[in-house]
C-alpha cells in the first residue's frame, strides 16, 4: 500500500499549481498531473499560456508574460517536491477509497492510486475557430475583457455574442474603448433583460445583428475584420483593431461525469471551501468557478483545496 499517493493533482494552471505549492509544502509529496502540449486551455500550464501580457497578478508592477508566470508557478511547486509529470488523466474512479486515476489506456490497471484528488482542470473559452484566431490570441484577440480591456484605451473594438458574457465583456470595455460594437449571429440578444437594458443605453455601444466575424485582418496584431450577415450573406467590413470572443466557456469536467456533482453548465460543484460531493476530492479554479475565472482567483482556491486536502487527510489519520 505505501504507493499510494497522499494528493494527486489534475490540472496545471495557477489553481494546480499552487495547490501543489501548498500540499508539497505541507510535506504530502503530491503528485502534479499537468496534462499534455495542445493548442487549447486544456494543455500544461492552462489558460495563461495563452495570453500575452498579464498586468493584473499582485507582486508584478510591470506586468509579466502569461507563460512566464507559470513557468515561475511550475519551479516554485517542483522546489517544494512536487512530482510532475506531463500527462493527461484518461480516467478517474472517485466511488472508493484509495481513488484510483488512468493515464493513457483507461481500460487497463489504474497508473496511480491516491487518498486524495484535487480537481483543477480548468475551463475553456470557446472559440469561433478562425485561423487568424488562435494566431493574434494575445494580440488584439481576446477572450478576457477584465485581462485585457486596458490595452484597448480610446480603441474601436468588437465583441463576438449575444449572451450575458458579451453583454457584461461589452458593457466592461466601454470604460476603456472608444467605441464596442457587439456582433451577435441573431437579432435579438440571449442576455438578460436587466443586462439588455445597460447595453443599449450605453452610448459607445454599437450593434453588427444578424453578423458572424468570418476573417480577423493583421499580420501583428488585430487591423480589422469581416462581417458575413447571416440573413443575406453579404459580407462588409468592421474597422476594429480588438476583437473580444465572448461566446461562452465550457469547464474540462468530461473526466468526472457521473462521479461528481456538476451544475446544469458542467461546472464542478464545490461547497465549504473546496469540498465536492465526494469526501476526499478538492476542486479548484475555472472548473468550479464561471463568475470570476481570474489567474488570482484561481490561485486562491488553489490554495484552499490544498489546505482542506490537508486537514482532510490529517482527520482520516494519515
Ligand atoms: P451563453 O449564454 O451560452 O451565450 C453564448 C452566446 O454566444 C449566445 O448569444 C450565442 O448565440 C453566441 N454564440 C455561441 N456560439 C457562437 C458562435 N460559434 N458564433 C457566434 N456566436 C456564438 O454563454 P455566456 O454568455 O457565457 O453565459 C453562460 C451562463 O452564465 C449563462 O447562464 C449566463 O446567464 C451566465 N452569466 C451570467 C452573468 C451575470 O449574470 N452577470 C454574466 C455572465 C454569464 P445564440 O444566442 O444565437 O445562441
Amino acid at each position: 500500500m505505501s504507493d499510494i499517493r497522499n494528493v494527486i493533482i489534475i490540472g496545471s494552471g495557477p489553481a494546480g499549481l499552487t495547490a501543489a505549492i501548498y500540499t508539497a509544502r505541507a510535506n504530502l509529496e503530491p503528485l502534479l498531473l499537468e496534462g499534455e502540449p495542445s493548442s487549447t486551455s486544456d494543455q500544461p500550464g492552462g489558460q495563461l499560456m495563452l495570453t500575452t501580457e498579464v498586468e493584473n497578478f499582485p507582486g508584478w508592477p510591470d506586468g509579466i508574460m502569461g507563460p512566464d508566470l507559470m513557468v515561475r508557478m511550475r519551479e516554485q511547486a517542483a522546489r517544494f517536491g512536487t512530482e510532475i509529470q506531463t500527462v493527461k488523466a484518461s480516467r478517474v474512479d472517485l466511488t472508493e477509497r484509495p481513488f484510483r486515476v488512468w493515464v493513457g489506456d483507461p481500460s487497463g490497471e489504474p497508473t496511480y492510486t491516491a487518498r486524495s484528488v484535487i480537481v483543477s482542470t480548468g475551463a475553456q473559452s470557446l472559440m469561433l475557430g478562425l485561423p487568424e484566431e488562435s494566431r493574434l490570441l494575445g494580440h488584439g484577440v481576446s477572450t478576457c475583457a477584465t485581462c485585457d480591456g486596458f490595452f484597448f484605451r480610446d480603441h474601436d473594438i468588437a465583441v463576438v455574442g449575444g449572451g450575458d458574457s458579451a453583454v457584461e465583456e461589452a458593457l466592461f470595455l466601454t470604460k476603456f474603448a472608444r467605441t464596442v460594437t457587439l456582433v451577435h449571429r441573431r437579432d435579438e440578444l440571449r442576455a438578460s433583460k436587466i443586462m439588455q437594458d445597460r447595453v443599449f443605453a450605453n452610448e459607445k455601444m454599437r450593434f453588427a445583428w444578424n453578423s458572424t466575424v468570418s476573417a480577423i485582418h493583421g499580420d501583428t496584431t488585430v487591423e480589422g475584420v469581416t462581417l458575413t450577415d447571416t440573413v443575406t450573406g453579404e459580407q462588409r467590413p468592421l474597422a476594429v483593431t480588438g476583437l473580444f470572443v465572448a461566446i461562452g466557456h465550457r469547464p474540462n469536467t468530461d473526466l468526472f461525469v457521473g462521479q461528481l456533482d456538476l451544475d446544469d453548465n458542467g461546472y464542478l460543484v464545490t461547497h465549504s471551501g473546496a469540498s465536492t460531493s465526494v469526501d476526499g476530492v478538492f476542486g479548484c479554479g475555472d472548473v468550479q468557478d464561471h463568475v470570476y475565472r481570474q489567474a488570482i482567483t484561481a490561485a486562491g482556491s488553489g490554495c484552499m483545496a490544498a489546505i482542506d486536502a490537508e486537514r482532510w487527510l490529517e482527520a482520516q489519520g494519515h
